[in-house]
């Protein structure tokens, strides 16, 4: 069921489509998780107004009912006056409830009553927002409908006291001296009155509290389950959004290759023809040239090399990258390997008058690696020490064993790399500032190409340079290893 949704919702929107959905939907939970969070904090926050006005409206009504207690057998005024503020909280809460309770409450009595009952201002917002939103609902319902009961019992007990405040106006010998007062029968109904109406108060005081408890233990369990799963769908959306933009990614850059492989793969066949030619032209085989003309053609035919070249490597990456690079292993010559790529380079190095050097340690044994990658190692460094090595400079190329390895160091005098950019010399692409300025020619593939075969072969390339000064880089390579060995790192 859900995977037939999901096969339906994948073919019905493009990979666009579906993550601006996705992302939608992520406001929406996001928008939906902060609102809940804000609400609930309200919510806690009010409840917890409640909680607090609720035991000072207790502790105010105790002290109430002592005071008229003790006024009742002192006959003392102290004791009444005592009496009459402490009811005052109850008069304040009493207020601000019956305000609420109006379609239209006036806030600022709103206010005044519930400070009036000891409250702090400003959990007073909380407390109405609680009041006005939930008065109707579940606890809060429940809650109003006690403290209105309590309000009533409230009244009965002032009466009671205004009874008792009459009784003992009516005995002022009593009232002035303060003696001991031996109460009379009327004055001890009254009192077992005010006893009963504080035992119902004490049960709707404790019935008010636990309503309350209750409600903030409801209220933070659900917060608790709503953050939960807000965070989980969250978590979840985010996961697939990342999961379809890497993929996207992915995708992109293989379709990318691919293009780049086919357009080399097209422009191959007619530069082929173009270099055959044009070589031919130059041969003089088919009539002799201009100089001019021979110009032109040797303009030609360095163009053609540069574009073939280039070509070569656009389809090594291209290989390399869709991991369909095909290579065979086969016992190889290193030193071999080196004077065929350096007869290939030898025209650039005559033309620079480079002074190269090769030193291979004669211990060295017969590789095992796939020759055309060991040749392509030793092209890509040794051409770029002779393009990057002004005129006259030196360039030396050793090969020797290292355990089981084969390490190639290739320095020159060059012009070294920039320290800033040294960083970013083996990204596919990248080159340097004094390279550039240096030769125009180039395509910053080079060493992506040299470092993906090094770690193809098993090995690893490292590089040191000072610019100004020259550079020395090495590739290691397992001598036995073979092909498609875990990369080292
Ligand atoms: P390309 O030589 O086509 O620019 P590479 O990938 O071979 O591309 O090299 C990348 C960059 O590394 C070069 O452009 C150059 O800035 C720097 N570089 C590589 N080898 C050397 C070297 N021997 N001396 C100085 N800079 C070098």
């Amino acid at each position: 069921m859900t995977k037939n949704f999901l096969k339906k919702f994948v073919q019905a929107h493009t990979v666009q489509n579906r993550l601006n959905i996705i992302i939608t939907m992520i406001i929406v939970v996001l928008i939906f998780s902060l609102s809940s969070y804000w609400f609930g904090v309200k919510v806690m926050s009010g409840i917890r107004g409640y909680v607090n006005g609720e035991g000072l409206w207790s502790k105010a009504q105790k002290e109430a009912v002592t005071s008229l207690i003790r006024y009742a057998s002192s006959g003392n005024q102290v004791d009444y006056n005592r009496y009459l503020s402490e009811i005052k909280v109850q008069d304040g809460d009493k207020l601000a409830r019956l305000e609420l309770d109006k379609p239209n409450p006036n806030y600022d009595v709103v206010l005044t009553g519930f400070v009036q009952g000891g409250n702090d201002p400003g959990d007073v917002d909380d407390m109405v927002f609680l009041y006005r939103q939930f008065g109707t609902v579940s606890y809060m319902h429940t809650a109003i409908t006690i403290w209105a009961e309590g309000d009533m019992e409230m009244a009965k007990f002032r009466a009671l006291g205004d009874q008792i405040h009459r009784l003992i106006a009516m005995r002022p010998a009593i009232a002035s001296s303060g003696a001991p007062a031996t109460l009379s029968p009327e004055l001890a109904s009254l009192l077992r009155a005010v006893y009963a109406n504080d035992s119902r108060l004490t049960s709707l005081e404790n019935r008010f509290s636990a309503t309350l408890g209750a409600g903030s233990r409801t209220t933070s369990e659900l917060l608790l389950r709503l953050t939960i799963l807000t965070t989980g769908v969250l978590g979840l959306l985010t996961v697939i959004t990342a999961v379809m933009t890497a993929r996207g990614i992915v995708r992109l850059d293989k379709l990318k290759t691919e293009f780049v492989s086919l357009a080399s793969h097209q422009l191959r066949t007619p530069l082929t023809a173009i270099n055959w030619y044009t070589e031919a032209l130059l041969s003089g085989a088919k009539g002799a040239l201009s100089p001019t003309q021979r110009d032109y053609l040797t303009e030609l035919s360095g163009g053609g090399r540069r574009m073939s070249a280039l070509i070569s490597d656009l389809l090594k990456v291209s290989s390399l990258d869709l991991g369909t690079y095909k290579s065979e292993t086969a016992q190889v010559r290193v030193a071999d390997v080196l004077e065929t790529v350096l007869g290939d380079l030898q025209a650039e190095i005559d033309k620079k008058g480079i002074q190269v050097t090769t030193d291979i340690d004669p211990s060295l044994p017969n590789a095992k690696l796939d020759k055309q990658l060991l040749a392509a190692v030793f092209q890509n460094l040794v051409s770029n020490s002779v393009k990057y090595t002004p005129n006259g400079g030196r360039v030396a190329v050793s090969a020797s064993r290292q355990r089981q390895n084969l390490l190639i160091h290739v320095a020159d005098t060059g012009i070294g790399i920039p320290e800033a950019q040294q960083s970013q010399i083996f990204t596919k692409l990248f080159r340097g500032d004094n390279a550039k300025q240096l030769d125009e020619d180039g395509s910053g593939l080079g060493l992506y190409i040299v470092k993906a075969l090094a770690r193809r072969m098993g090995g690893s390339i490292w590089f040191t340079s000072i610019e100004g000064r020259g550079s020395d880089f090495y590739v290691k390579l397992p001598l036995y290893r073979g092909l498609n060995a875990r990369p080292s790192k």
